[in-house]
C-alpha cells in the first residue's frame, strides 16, 4: 500500500474525516468544491464503490457527476421506481431512451457502431441489468494474486448487495431445461436494485458538474476545470487526489483532451464482448413468480458467459407477447487484444458533456470471427434446449458494442508500454491521478466486467487510504 505518503497536505494530515455530513444532493451546485481529499468523477457504479470506500476510510470526498438526475434519490436505480416493476416495457424502453450512441462518423460493420453512453447521472449503473458473477480464474490478471481477487471480489460483492438471483417456477424451469446453467449472482438486496445511490448513499454528489479537463502540475493534477452544464458556469475544484471514473469511453476521453498520458496507450485495446443474442418463449407462471435470471459460467468446455433474463429492451416485441414469459439469451465471448483497436478523438465534435466524442477502430482477427460464429452456434444450442424461438428474436450476432463492455481502453499493467496505470489504478507517471472502471480491465474476458471493475476500485480505494 502506498498510503498517502509524499502527497502534499495528504502527507501531513492522511486523510482527514470529512468535515460535514456528507448527503447525495439534488440541484445546482453552489460554491466552487476546494478541499478534499479526493474528487471523484463519475457517479456510476465504479465512482460509488470508489467513494464510498474512501469515505469508509476517513476521506473527505467529492464527487463530481455531469448527468441528470432521474429519481429523487440520486443515483437510485430506475428498477426501484415504483412503476418499474408493474409495468417491465416501460422500464425497457426508459433504458433504451437513455442509451445514445457514443460514436460519430464509424461505418457501421466495421466498427462498433452500437457502442453507448447515457447522460444520467450514474451513469450505465441506474439502468444496468446487475448480474455480477467474478471472472473465472483463466479471465483474471495475473498480476493479483488468485487470494486477492477472492477478497476483492468478496468486498465488491458486499458494497453491491450481492444474492443469488431467487428461485420462482420459470427460473427453476429453465435451470432444468439447460446443462450448466446456475442461479446468477445479482445486486439486489431483495428489496432494492443496487445503482450507485444504494452503494454510496451518504456521499456527496454534485449533479449536472462536467468536468472538461484537468490541469497538471508537473506530475502532479492541481485541478479539475468544470461546467455546470445547467447554467454554462465554470467552477474550478481543487482536490489533493483525482480519481476519474467516467466510463471506460469517457474516462480515456479526459485524459486524451487534458493532454494526460500522451505516452500511454489510451484508448488502445479496446475490447467489446462480441455476443450473439436469442429470445425463446417460456410457459406461463403463476402470479408472483420472480423473474428469471441465470448463467451459464464460462469453462474450459464452454468458452463463452451466458446470461438468461427477461430483459427485452434490445429487441421490439410484437404486440401483445408479454415480455415477462420471453427469455432473452446473452452468450459473449472472450476475443484477442490488440493495440490496434483502439478510440480515435479529436478536439471536435463533444458529447453533451464537452468531451470529444471518439470514433471506433475496432477489427475482429480470423481468430475473433471463428469464436464469434462458435458464439452463435451455442446460444442456438441452448435456445432449442428450453423452448421455441420468438419470431422477432430468432437467434443473431449482434452488432460490436451491443454488449455495453467497454475494456482496455485505460488497461491496468505492469508498464507504461502496454498500460495506462499500475495495479492500483494510478497513471503511470503521475502521483495523484487514478483511474477506475472497466477500462482497466486487461485481460480476454467474457464474463459480466462491473463485479472484477468494482473489485479493482476496492484495491484503488486501498491504496489511496
Ligand atoms: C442496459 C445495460 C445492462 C447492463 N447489464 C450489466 C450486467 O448485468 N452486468 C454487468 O456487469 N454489466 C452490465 N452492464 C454494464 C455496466 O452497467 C457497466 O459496466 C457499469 O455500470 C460501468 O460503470 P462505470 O461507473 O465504470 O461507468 P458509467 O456507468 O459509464 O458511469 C460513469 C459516470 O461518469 C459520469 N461522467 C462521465 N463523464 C463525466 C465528466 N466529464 N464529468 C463528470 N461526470 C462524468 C457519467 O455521468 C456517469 O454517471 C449493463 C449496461 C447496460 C447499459
Amino acid at each position: 500500500m502506498r498510503g498517502f505518503a509524499g502527497r502534499g497536505r495528504a502527507r501531513r494530515s492522511g486523510i482527514r474525516r470529512a468535515a460535514r455530513t456528507l448527503t447525495p444532493r439534488v440541484g445546482r451546485q453552489r460554491k466552487p468544491v476546494t478541499d478534499a481529499d479526493v474528487a471523484i468523477v463519475g457517479f456510476g457504479i465504479i465512482g460509488a464503490v470508489l467513494a464510498r470506500c474512501l469515505a469508509d476510510r476517513g476521506a473527505a470526498v467529492v464527487v463530481l457527476d455531469a448527468g441528470s438526475p432521474m429519481t429523487s434519490r440520486a443515483g437510485s436505480h430506475l428498477r426501484n421506481l415504483p412503476i418499474s416493476p408493474a409495468d417491465p416495457g416501460y422500464l425497457n424502453d426508459l433504458v433504451s431512451v437513455h442509451l445514445r450512441r457514443a460514436t460519430v462518423g464509424s461505418a457501421p460493420t466495421s466498427a462498433m457502431a452500437a457502442a453507448r453512453t447515457t447522460n444520467l447521472l450514474g451513469g450505465m449503473g441506474v439502468l444496468w441489468n446487475c448480474v455480477v458473477p467474478r471472472l473465472v480464474t483463466q479471465e483474471r490478471w495475473p498480476g493479483i494474486a488468485d487470494g486477492e481477487w477472492d477478497r476483492l471480489h468478496r468486498r465488491a460483492e458486499d458494497l453491491l448487495r450481492v444474492a443469488p438471483s431467487p428461485t420462482g417456477q420459470r427460473q427453476s424451469s429453465v435451470i432444468s431445461a439447460l446443462g450448466g446453467a446456475e442461479p446468477a449472482p445479482i445486486a439486489f438486496d431483495g428489496l432494492q436494485w443496487t445503482g450507485p445511490a444504494e452503494i454510496a448513499p451518504d456521499v456527496e454528489v454534485v449533479p449536472h458538474r462536467a468536468v472538461r479537463k484537468l490541469i497538471r502540475r508537473g506530475d502532479r493534477v492541481i485541478a479539475a476545470e468544470t461546467v455546470d452544464i445547467a447554467t454554462s458556469k465554470p467552477h474550478t475544484v481543487t482536490a489533493d487526489n483525482f480519481v476519474i471514473a467516467a466510463g471506460g469511453l469517457r474516462t480515456p476521453a479526459l485524459l486524451w483532451t487534458s493532454g494526460i498520458g500522451r505516452g500511454l496507450p489510451v484508448g488502445h485495446y479496446l475490447t467489446d464482448h462480441p455476443l450473439s443474442y436469442a429470445q425463446v418463449m417460456l410457459d406461463d407462471f403463476p402470479a408472483g413468480d420472480p423473474d428469471p435470471v441465470a448463467i451459464v459460467p464460462m469453462s474450459d468446455d464452454h468458452p463463452f458467459h451466458g446470461v438468461l433474463l427477461t430483459d427485452s429492451h434490445g429487441s421490439p416485441l410484437l404486440e401483445g407477447i408479454d415480455e415477462r414469459r420471453v427469455l432473452s439469451l446473452y452468450w459473449y465471448t472472450a476475443t484477442e487484444q490488440r493495440r490496434d483497436n483502439r478510440l480515435v478523438f479529436t478536439e471536435a465534435p463533444t458529447d453533451l458533456f464537452g468531451l470529444p466524442r471518439p470514433t471506433f477502430e475496432y477489427t475482429f482477427t480470423a481468430h475473433d470471427e471463428a469464436k464469434r460464429a462458435d458464439t452463435l452456434a451455442a446460444v442456438t444450442a441452448a435456445g432449442k434446449q428450453i423452448g421455441a424461438f420468438v419470431p422477432t428474436g430468432k437467434p443473431r450476432r449482434l452488432t460490436a458494442g451491443n454488449s455495453m463492455h467497454v475494456m482496455g481502453t485505460t488497461r491496468i499493467g505492469t508498464d507504461g508500454i502496454d498500460s495506462v496505470t499500475d495495479g492500483y489504478g494510478l497513471v503511470w507517471g503521475m502521483e495523484n491521478l487514478y483511474l477506475g472502471g472497466t477500462g482497466l480491465i486487461p485481460t480476454a474476458t467474457a464474463t459480466n466486467p462491473t463485479l472484477a471493475a468494482a473489485a479493482i476500485a476496492v484495491r484503488t480505494a486501498e491504496h489511496l487510504g
